[in-house]
């Protein structure tokens, strides 16, 4: 019937006309996030034994784990990157880590102007001594 659209909206209107506002006043006031909410990630790097587990439970490639060898045949971490422009958020890569080293935190302000820099190095070194004593 002609105008049933429109009444349906005027009634929802209506109904939210006197609620509660809730308007986010971003960014001059930060919103309360849930705390299991999947914004930016953070590595231990010190923990990390260059795996690659999480790279490759990844879905869209994300993640790149560099590694060298030591004198033991000992894999030690030399690099750690996500291209985050492609990154789903899924969180699979955090729950695949065996060592715990990866985590997600609620820092979601990662937009940048240029493609190339939403990726993110998140270790860039050797930490051969430390992982070579585990
Ligand atoms: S959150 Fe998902 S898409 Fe993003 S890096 Fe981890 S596994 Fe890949
Ligand atoms: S973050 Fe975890 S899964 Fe990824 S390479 Fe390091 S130890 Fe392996």
């Amino acid at each position: 019937m002609l105008g049933v659209g429109l009444v349906k909206g005027l009634r929802t209107t209506a109904a939210n006309l006197f609620g509660k506002a809730i308007t986010e006043q971003y960014p001059e006031r930060k919103p309360n996030l849930p705390p299991r909410s999947h914004g930016s990630f953070t590595l231990e790097a010190e923990k990390c034994n260059a795996c690659g587990v999480c790279s490759n439970s990844c879905p869209n490639n994300v993640i790149t784990v560099s590694s060298e060898r030591d004198e033991n045949k000992k894999r030690f971490l030399t690099g750690y990157q996500m291209d985050l422009g492609y990154c789903l958020f899924c969180g699979l890569c955090v729950e695949s880590c065996p060592s715990d080293a990866l985590h997600v935190d609620n820092n979601f302000e990662l937009s940048a102007y240029y493609r190339d820099d939403t990726v993110q190095t998140l270790f860039e070194g050797a930490l051969k001594k430390q992982v070579a004593n585990e």
